[in-house]
């Protein structure tokens, strides 16, 4: 770890203050080139109500439209939690150089925390990849989330699931798969409203798993 590398962190780290001061699930991005922040930006899933709208995401967007070109190369990326796969996906494809990242996600993590997006040998593009770059300070900010969210009740809503929280995905997929009703509509001639079955229910289960997802790290 360099000093830039827990500078440029730092910055990260504010602007994932400044998401979580506007009730968004806290996670900032600086992307860097030649030692200078280009763009920056924070989770805005719920501000925009756009499921993509990853603090990785809004940062790359911004330097292609910024640069006028979606090539990215010499760039470095710091988040202060582990790209989700939507967001690796994006670094690789826009040619960052090099990920730094704050706390890991084993639940869904594509850098190496719950698999690694960069070992897919047909990829055509590879991103260096540091992780732990004040790994403390950016689990301590997601976890005070959650915590402050838990006490308020205010996660029982489906809505809220919506959020940079990707740490809930695994739950509600196994909860589906085991329990709930699949949600495919009838692929017969048969009336589509009598064959599909109500998929609104929500369980407990799942939206314990999405409270306690980085209480247990
Ligand atoms: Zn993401």
């Amino acid at each position: 770890m360099s000093i830039s590398d827990e500078t440029f962190m730092q910055r990260a780290l504010a602007l994932a203050e400044q998401a979580r001061d506007r009730a968004e699930v806290p996670v900032g991005a600086v992307l860097v080139r030649d030692g200078t922040i280009l763009t920056e930006a924070a989770n805005e899933v719920e501000t925009r109500q756009d499921a993509t709208a990853h603090a990785e995401m809004l940062a790359i967007a911004e330097a292609q439209a910024l640069l006028k070109t979606w090539r990215l190369s010499g760039t470095t990326l710091y988040v202060t939690k582990e790209p989700c796969p939507m967001c690796a996906g994006a670094l690789a494809h826009v040619r960052v150089d090099r990920i730094v990242f704050g706390v890991s996600d084993p639940k869904a993590g594509a850098c190496g925390g719950a698999f690694q997006l960069f070992d897919l040998p047909g990829l055509n593009h590879r991103c260096e990849i540091t992780k732990g770059v004040l790994r403390d300070e950016s689990l301590a900010l997601l976890q005070d989330f959650f915590r402050q969210r838990r006490a308020e009740g205010e996660m029982a809503s489906e809505d809220e699931s919506s959020g940079q929280d990707n740490l809930s995905a695994q739950d509600k997929t196994k909860v589906v798969q085991s329990d709930q009703p699949q949600c495919q509509p009838a692929l017969s001639g048969a009336p589509e409203k009598a064959q599909r079955p109500e998929c609104s229910r929500r369980s407990p289960a799942s939206a314990r798993g999405k409270l306690t997802a980085w209480k247990t790290r």
